[in-house]
């Protein structure tokens, strides 16, 4: 029996890792299901990993390994977890058959991944040439193949913008840069120093209607302002809208929270099999690696405290309303100082973030949200204690 299996070796686990060790857990594992750990930094080469973290400015790659060496414990690579079991138990399916493993805790931290094509219901033919920004930088990154030379780019997310840097790094020049809503979604400044710097154009309020070609992309068309236009292209990188890796999850005992599409946790991270915990992406995407650090950070203290017997009940019920798509956590304890809650509203609006206990209003602030801004809301712990239900809102 293992004190800690920490699943995934990304940044959110490879740090639960060193903090818990640091701690003074002794029998740690970390299982990873690709033959390197690190995550997805492994593959975007551009500078800004590690700022918030370990206070230096890092390739992904530089990160990645960075993070492996501090976690300091045994990390079993091309191992996938394939069933959670109650209790904390899980199946590993190793290069040598499937094994049961168990520990008294076990870390869920298998990150996200991008909406394919499929889910998001492109239409046109299918040529080879479409690929999310995940696969198109592993391709360039580890692979050292350059899959097109002129690609769109759908989407104006943070990872994006990462996308145009991959390309920049594979000499690959996108044609543009196509948003559906009125202005990007990455803060403002950055479609500035796309056009200007890379040279790209952003065509906001455009929406892609079909990709074109037989064998390979050939073009893609569009609307703008009412008017349909080809683009000509070789290539379409589909990125963002991202979704936690929960394929385990939906498989297993634990509750699922429908609105982020990762486990119904409470404010310390505990599923609701008090055995296992998450922390990173998986909780809600998407967030950036040193957000996610720090979180695990965190979560890594509180499976500590609980492992000592230390962690309080959570009962107290917690669900998003107005223009809410999700809150996190959904389950609360509310000891300590004060309770934060993060959110993220279904569109971009201005208007009042609220948190309510038994339908009164405890905390409130102005917020102008865009739909993958993290928004979040602290409220002090003695304004919930009598509460039965929470309610955080935007209206
Ligand atoms: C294209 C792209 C570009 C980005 N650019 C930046 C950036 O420039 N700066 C920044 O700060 N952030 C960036 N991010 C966000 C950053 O990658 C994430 O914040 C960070 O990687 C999240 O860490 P994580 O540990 O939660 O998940 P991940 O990094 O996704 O790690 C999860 C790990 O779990 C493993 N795993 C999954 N399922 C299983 C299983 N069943 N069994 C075993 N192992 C499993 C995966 O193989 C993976 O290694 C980017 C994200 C993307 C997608």
């Amino acid at each position: 029996m293992h004190d800690v299996l920490i699943i995934g070796a990304g940044p959110a686990g490879l740090t639960a890792a060193r903090s818990l060790r640091e701690a003074g857990v002794k029998d740690i594992l970390v299982v990873e299901r690709t033959p390197t750990p690190g995550g997805l930094p492994r593959f975007a080469g551009h500078l800004g990993w590690g700022m918030l973290d370990r206070q230096r400015l890092w390739t992904g790659p530089v990160y990645a390994r960075k993070l492996a060496e501090a976690a300091g414990v045994p990390i079993m690579t091309d191992t996938t977890v394939t069933a959670l079991l109650p209790g904390g138990g899980v199946m590993l399916s190793t290069r040598h058959g499937m094994e049961e493993r168990r520990a008294k805790r076990v870390l869920l931290a298998t990150g996200i991944r991008e909406m394919p094509r499929s889910a998001r219901l492109l239409s046109g033919s299918r040529p080879w040439g479409v690929m999310s920004t995940g696969a198109f930088q592993e391709l360039v990154m580890a692979g050292g193949v350059v899959p097109f030379r002129r690609p769109v780019v759908l989407g104006t997310e943070l990872v994006s913008f990462s996308a145009l840097l991959t390309a920049r790094h594979g000499k690959i020049k996108p044609v543009a840069m196509i948003e559906e809503a009125p202005r990007i979604t990455a803060r403002q400044p950055a479609d500035l120093l796309t056009r200007t710097l890379l040279g790209v154009p952003v065509l906001t309020g455009t929406r892609l209607l079909r990709i074109e070609g037989k064998e390979r992309v050939t073009g893609v068309v569009v609307e703008r302002g009412g008017r349909e236009e080809h683009i000509s292209c070789d290539g379409v990188i589909v990125s963002g809208k991202f979704v936690p890796e929960a394929a385990l999850l939906r498989v297993s005992h634990l509750a699922v929270d429908q609105a982020t599409g990762g486990p119904a946790i409470d404010n310390f991270g505990r599923c609701s099999d008090p055995a296992f915990f998450a922390s990173g992406n998986l909780r809600r995407p998407v967030e950036h690696s040193g957000a996610v650090a720090l979180e695990a950070r965190r979560t890594a203290g509180f499976i500590h405290q609980s492992l000592a017997g230390a962690l309080p009940e959570a009962p107290l019920a917690i669900a998003p309303g107005g223009k809410l798509r999700w809150v996190t956590p959904q389950r609360a304890s509310p000891v300590g100082e004060t309770l934060r809650f993060e959110a993220r509203a279904e569109r971009a609006k201005r208007g009042m973030l609220r948190v309510l206990a038994d339908g009164k209003v405890v905390q409130e602030k102005p917020v102008s949200a865009l739909p993958e801004r993290r928004i979040t809301i602290e409220v002090p712990c003695r304004r919930l204690r009598a509460a039965r239900q929470i309610e955080v809102r935007l209206d």
